[in-house]
């Protein structure tokens, strides 16, 4: 069952939207070689409760964090522990947030340092994907069209569609129906309609698209431990056409800050 959302409760989860996008700013600043992955947990969740929210995963299903940190072959899920990022490394950072009785999820994936052009364009590509399925997400088309644009244009570049993990509609749930896979036909699955809020959330690979599970059950891994990438945005059909809820904004000042 799909549940639709009013114009006042797509602004309350814009609202706890943008906890996640300054919290990810936060952890932003954090993010270069020698911090360890637990501190980032540590400051985002602090951010998060600051601010009059609660950190959406931690507990979720038993998830032990605040953040999944997921570092190089990590796909998504990395639970946050004593590892120290090293020059080189890619870490997707997924943040959730619940404010007023509504959760916001996103993620976006950062470079430690400076990371090979093979890696950087996965993580560049990844992310044009998720935009290239934004733009698919208007009242009118179908989950498939957005799920068609991301498959195609990353496996033009010869990467890798996870299969097993997708994106998912939010609300007062963190997972809640549609189903948007990032793998798909045109014209094909649910209807978008307004009052729907989901994220979408490209999950690419650089080789095979297959996964491992770690023993602490969450951790998932490629099959074949080459790196993947992993970007998240919140789109709602609203009355007057889509709004993109998440903010990548923050993040990047951040982002533009460190290069000079
Ligand atoms: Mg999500
Ligand atoms: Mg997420």
């Amino acid at each position: 069952m799909i549940h639709f959302k009013t114009e006042k409760e797509i602004d309350i989860i814009k609202q706890s939207s943008l906890i996640v996008g300054k919290t990810l700013a936060e952890v932003a600043k954090l993010i270069k070689p020698g911090v360890m992955c637990k501190v980032l947990d540590t400051v985002a969740e602090e951010f998060i409760r600051d601010n009059g929210a609660v950190p959406s995963f931690k507990g979720y299903n038993g998830f032990p964090a605040t953040l999944c940190i997921s570092v190089n072959d990590v796909i998504v899920h990395g639970i946050p522990n004593n590892y120290e990022l090293q020059t080189g490394d890619i870490v997707a950072v997924d943040c959730g947030a619940k404010k007023n009785g509504f959760h916001a999820d996103y993620a976006y994936t950062f470079e430690v340092g400076k990371a090979t052009d093979e890696i950087r364009n996965l993580c560049k590509r990844t992310k044009e994907s998720l935009y290239l399925g934004i733009e698919q997400a208007k009242e009118g088309n179908r989950v498939g069209d957005i799920s068609y644009a991301i498959q195609s244009y990353v496996e033009s570049f010869g990467y890798s569609v996870v299969r097993e993990l997708i994106g998912h509609g939010v609300g007062k749930h963190l997972h809640e129906k549609p189903d948007i896979p990032n793998y798909g036909q045109k014209r094909n699955g649910p209807k978008l309609k307004k009052g729907m809020v989901f994220c979408i959330e490209p999950m690419i690979n650089l080789g095979t698209k297959h996964i491992r599970i770690d023993r602490d059950g969450w951790t998932t891994r490629t099959y074949d431990g080459m790196p993947s990438a992993h970007y998240e945005h919140m789109v709602a059909i609203r009355e007057n056409g889509s709004e993109v809820l998440s903010t990548y904004e923050y993040i990047e000042e951040v982002l533009n800050k460190s290069n000079h």
